[in-house]
């Protein structure tokens, strides 16, 4: 006999009704592409943070042949502040999937989607759920911390036996009738009212069923994640700037941070950059040292160490992966956010 799914859709139904989140711009026109759009830009980052992305992103790119067809970076320029830049080079890699190989569109079937660059198991469910109603579930940090709390499930939730647990709940709570309503119900209440510090339980719809709360436990549930210890990191960069108001960029390596995007020449030291402003600038002027800049990633702390040099108007560096960057007249090219925040202070 088949286990009935346990009674939470029913209250989320109605409690979103009145309470749920309606008016957020990817909640308009829900197509696969809108959705899938919010979803991955909603990965580590906040609803406030995301709407004026979505809105520049949609502006620029309406739909997948135009982000299929766009200069990359383009796209990472209006991608620029979001971080994790991975997402929106897999954002362009599978909409150029999707042109080649599924005539433009998203396809029925669940695995293929799946299977889309950058494109996850909970993120799939979403896209299919959310604009089609169909019956998938999803896991996203929202859902996770909702259905922990809810069945009180223990260990941390990277672990592979608690996510196991975890979509085994998502699976059986999803509603066979309502799925976007639900998907929605499930995505607002965590974010809303099980948030991660201090949960509104004596608002939320599904108290007197949540055996955290009786417990007593909605702190503690999730489990976070195994504490990895943070790694601290130092670079130089080299801010070769022309009278013109040129300053040299270089391209990074796909892989990696900020990958794809354009960034000031670094090195691992001092004299390394010395060295690169010497030989391959030509410059023999100290470098001036400028206000650290610290940024953190997710798994370390990044401190960056600008050295601003004069630069010839003839200077050269010269293999294509290299560009002179005025940063008077900027043109809309990817740059890291506190590259960004620097050159426009130099601007300034
Ligand atoms: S009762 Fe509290 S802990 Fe339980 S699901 Fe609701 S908000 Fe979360």
């Amino acid at each position: 006999m088949q286990e009935s799914p346990p009674p939470i859709a029913r209250p989320l139904l109605a409690w979103a009704a009145h309470s749920g989140r309606h008016d957020l711009p990817w909640q308009r026109q829900r197509t696969p592409y809108r959705v899938w759009i919010s979803e991955v830009m909603l990965q580590q980052t906040q609803v406030a943070t995301v709407v004026p992305y979505f809105e520049r992103f949609m502006a620029r790119f309406p739909d997948v042949a135009a982000l299929a067809a766009a200069p990359l970076d383009e796209v990472l320029h209006l991608w620029s502040g979001l971080g994790y830049y991975a997402r929106a080079r897999n954002l362009q890699r599978a909409a150029q999937r999707l042109r080649d190989e599924h005539g433009g569109e998203f396809p029925r079937d669940f695995a293929a989607v799946a299977a889309l660059p950058g494109i996850g198991r909970s993120t799939a469910g979403a896209i299919l759920a959310l604009s089609r109603d169909e019956r998938f579930a999803i896991l996203d940090g929202n859902a996770r911390r909702v259905l922990a709390r809810y069945f009180a499930v223990d260990g941390p939730v990277g672990d592979a036996a608690v996510q196991k647990v975890l979509w085994a709940l998502a699976e059986r709570c999803t509603p066979a009738d309502g799925v976007a309503a639900y998907t929605q119900a499930i995505m607002d209440l965590g974010a809303t009212v099980c948030v991660r510090t201090r949960p509104l339980c004596a608002a939320c719809p599904l108290a007197a069923g949540c055996r955290a709360r009786a417990a007593g436990r909605q702190q503690e549930l999730p489990a976070a994640r195994r504490a990895r210890a943070r790694r601290q990191r130092q670079v130089y960069m080299v801010v070769a700037l022309r009278d013109s108001g040129e300053v040299l960029l270089e391209r990074r390596p796909e892989r990696g941070i900020w990958g794809g995007l354009w960034c000031l020449p670094q090195f691992a030291s001092e004299s390394e950059a010395v060295s690169f402003i010497g030989t391959t600038l030509d410059s023999h002027c100290a470098p001036q040292p400028l206000a650290t800049i610290a940024h953190a990633f997710t798994h370390f702390d990044l401190a960056i160490s600008p050295l601003l040099v004069h630069a010839a108007a003839s200077s050269h560096v010269g293999d294509g992966a290299a560009l002179w960057y005025n940063i008077r007249t900027p043109v809309r090219i990817g740059l890291p956010a506190p590259i960004s925040a620097l050159l426009s202070q130099l601007a300034a």
